[in-house]
Protein backbone atom coordinates (compact mmCIF):
# COMPACT_ATOMS: atom_id res chain seq x y z
CA UNK A 1 0.00 0.00 0.00
CA UNK A 2 1.36 1.08 -0.89
CA UNK A 3 0.39 3.22 1.78
CA UNK A 4 -1.76 6.09 1.10
CA UNK A 5 -3.04 6.59 -2.49
CA UNK A 6 -4.40 9.87 -3.61
CA UNK A 7 -8.23 11.11 -3.28
CA UNK A 8 -8.60 11.35 -7.21
CA UNK A 9 -7.66 7.58 -7.33
CA UNK A 10 -9.90 6.48 -4.19
CA UNK A 11 -12.96 7.75 -6.35
CA UNK A 12 -12.15 5.33 -9.10
CA UNK A 13 -10.93 2.49 -7.14
CA UNK A 14 -13.86 0.78 -7.39
CA UNK A 15 -13.20 -0.30 -11.08
CA UNK A 16 -9.66 -2.18 -11.11
CA UNK A 17 -8.68 -4.24 -14.43
CA UNK A 18 -6.74 -7.12 -12.62
CA UNK A 19 -3.58 -8.39 -13.69
CA UNK A 20 -2.72 -11.86 -13.83
CA UNK A 21 -4.69 -14.07 -11.27
CA UNK A 22 -2.97 -13.66 -7.41
CA UNK A 23 -3.76 -15.90 -4.86
CA UNK A 24 -2.93 -15.05 -1.36
CA UNK A 25 -0.59 -17.82 -1.08
CA UNK A 26 1.84 -15.06 -3.00
CA UNK A 27 1.41 -12.78 -0.02
CA UNK A 28 5.02 -12.26 1.72
CA UNK A 29 6.66 -10.38 4.23
CA UNK A 30 8.56 -8.01 1.48
CA UNK A 31 4.89 -6.70 0.70
CA UNK A 32 4.08 -5.72 4.17
CA UNK A 33 4.93 -1.89 3.91
CA UNK A 34 7.14 -0.37 7.05
CA UNK A 35 2.93 1.14 8.32
CA UNK A 36 1.63 -1.95 8.24
CA UNK A 37 0.05 -1.54 4.75
CA UNK A 38 -0.27 -4.78 2.86
CA UNK A 39 0.68 -3.85 -0.32
CA UNK A 40 -0.48 -7.57 -1.82
CA UNK A 41 -3.23 -5.79 -1.36
CA UNK A 42 -3.51 -3.03 -3.02
CA UNK A 43 -4.83 -1.87 -6.28
CA UNK A 44 -1.78 -0.79 -7.73
CA UNK A 45 -0.10 -3.84 -7.18
CA UNK A 46 -2.89 -5.92 -8.65
CA UNK A 47 -3.94 -4.28 -11.51
CA UNK A 48 -2.79 -4.60 -15.12
CA UNK A 49 -1.47 -1.68 -15.93
CA UNK A 50 1.58 0.42 -14.22
CA UNK A 51 1.69 -1.70 -11.28
CA UNK A 52 3.81 -0.89 -8.33
CA UNK A 53 6.18 -3.60 -6.90
CA UNK A 54 4.88 -2.03 -3.44
CA UNK A 55 6.39 0.34 -0.50
CA UNK A 56 9.29 -2.01 -0.34
CA UNK A 57 10.59 -2.20 -4.04
CA UNK A 58 11.64 0.91 -6.00
CA UNK A 59 9.88 3.73 -7.70
CA UNK A 60 8.33 2.37 -10.77
CA UNK A 61 4.49 2.42 -11.10
CA UNK A 62 4.36 4.56 -7.78
CA UNK A 63 1.42 7.44 -7.40
CA UNK A 64 2.67 11.25 -6.40
CA UNK A 65 0.97 10.70 -2.98
CA UNK A 66 3.23 7.36 -2.08
CA UNK A 67 6.43 8.95 -3.76
CA UNK A 68 6.17 11.60 -1.19
CA UNK A 69 4.70 9.22 1.55
CA UNK A 70 7.02 10.42 4.79
CA UNK A 71 6.77 7.03 6.20
CA UNK A 72 7.82 4.94 3.54
CA UNK A 73 10.86 7.62 3.14
CA UNK A 74 11.21 7.92 7.62
CA UNK A 75 14.97 7.52 8.67
CA UNK A 76 13.40 5.94 12.14
CA UNK A 77 12.01 2.81 10.13
CA UNK A 78 14.65 2.51 7.90
CA UNK A 79 17.15 2.02 11.28
CA UNK A 80 14.98 -0.07 13.31
CA UNK A 81 15.64 -3.43 13.32
CA UNK A 82 11.89 -4.84 12.58
CA UNK A 83 11.69 -2.06 9.64
CA UNK A 84 8.26 -1.46 10.38
CA UNK A 85 6.75 1.45 12.39
CA UNK A 86 5.82 -0.99 15.21
CA UNK A 87 8.77 -0.36 17.25
CA UNK A 88 9.15 3.45 17.04
CA UNK A 89 9.40 5.77 19.94
CA UNK A 90 6.56 7.95 18.43
CA UNK A 91 4.34 4.99 17.41
CA UNK A 92 1.84 6.57 16.43
CA UNK A 93 2.99 9.53 14.75
CA UNK A 94 0.50 11.94 13.24
CA UNK A 95 0.70 11.06 9.56
CA UNK A 96 0.32 7.69 10.68
CA UNK A 97 -2.52 8.16 12.44
CA UNK A 98 -4.34 9.65 9.54
CA UNK A 99 -3.58 7.07 7.17
CA UNK A 100 -5.20 4.57 10.08
CA UNK A 101 -8.42 6.50 10.27
CA UNK A 102 -8.91 6.56 6.73
CA UNK A 103 -8.52 3.12 6.11
CA UNK A 104 -10.35 1.93 8.83
CA UNK A 105 -13.48 4.26 7.53
CA UNK A 106 -13.20 3.57 3.82
CA UNK A 107 -11.74 -0.09 3.91
CA UNK A 108 -11.46 -3.22 5.94
CA UNK A 109 -8.04 -2.60 7.53
CA UNK A 110 -6.12 -0.92 9.96
CA UNK A 111 -2.45 -0.34 10.07
CA UNK A 112 -2.08 0.15 13.76
CA UNK A 113 -3.84 -3.05 14.00
CA UNK A 114 -1.13 -4.96 11.82
CA UNK A 115 1.59 -3.26 13.52
CA UNK A 116 0.24 -4.66 16.63
CA UNK A 117 0.20 -8.01 15.27
CA UNK A 118 3.10 -8.11 13.44
CA UNK A 119 4.85 -6.74 16.98
CA UNK A 120 3.70 -9.46 19.01
CA UNK A 121 3.11 -12.01 16.80
CA UNK A 122 6.34 -12.08 14.39
CA UNK A 123 5.90 -10.85 10.58
CA UNK A 124 5.89 -14.09 9.34
CA UNK A 125 2.56 -15.36 11.71
CA UNK A 126 0.97 -11.76 10.40
CA UNK A 127 1.32 -12.84 6.92
CA UNK A 128 0.23 -16.11 7.11
CA UNK A 129 -3.08 -14.51 8.74
CA UNK A 130 -3.52 -12.17 5.61
CA UNK A 131 -3.49 -15.40 3.46
CA UNK A 132 -6.45 -16.41 5.24
CA UNK A 133 -8.04 -13.05 6.01
CA UNK A 134 -7.94 -11.93 2.05
CA UNK A 135 -9.06 -15.32 0.06
CA UNK A 136 -12.04 -14.33 -1.90
CA UNK A 137 -14.20 -17.33 -0.57
CA UNK A 138 -15.65 -17.59 -4.07
CA UNK A 139 -12.51 -18.29 -6.50
CA UNK A 140 -9.62 -18.16 -4.25
CA UNK A 141 -8.62 -15.13 -5.64
CA UNK A 142 -6.33 -12.22 -3.31
CA UNK A 143 -9.03 -10.16 -2.50
CA UNK A 144 -8.19 -6.39 -2.86
CA UNK A 145 -8.62 -3.98 -0.17
CA UNK A 146 -9.44 -0.72 -2.07
CA UNK A 147 -12.52 -2.70 -3.94
CA UNK A 148 -15.92 -4.03 -2.75
CA UNK A 149 -16.20 -6.83 -5.04
CA UNK A 150 -13.16 -9.84 -5.99
CA UNK A 151 -11.43 -8.23 -8.80
CA UNK A 152 -11.15 -11.47 -10.58
CA UNK A 153 -14.62 -12.91 -9.81
CA UNK A 154 -16.75 -10.03 -8.73
CA UNK A 155 -17.81 -11.50 -5.94
CA UNK A 156 -18.81 -9.03 -3.32
CA UNK A 157 -18.46 -8.75 0.23
CA UNK A 158 -20.63 -7.39 2.87
ZN1 LIG B 1 -13.14 -14.06 -6.45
Amino acid sequence: MVGPIGAQQEAVMLKVRPGEKRTPQALCAELIAPCGMNCGLCMCYLRKKITCGGCRSGDEGKSKSVLACTIRKCEAVRASVSVFCSDCAKLPCPRLKRLDVRYRKKYRMSMLENLRAIREDGIEPFVESERKRWTCPECGGVQCVHTTECIYCGFAWA
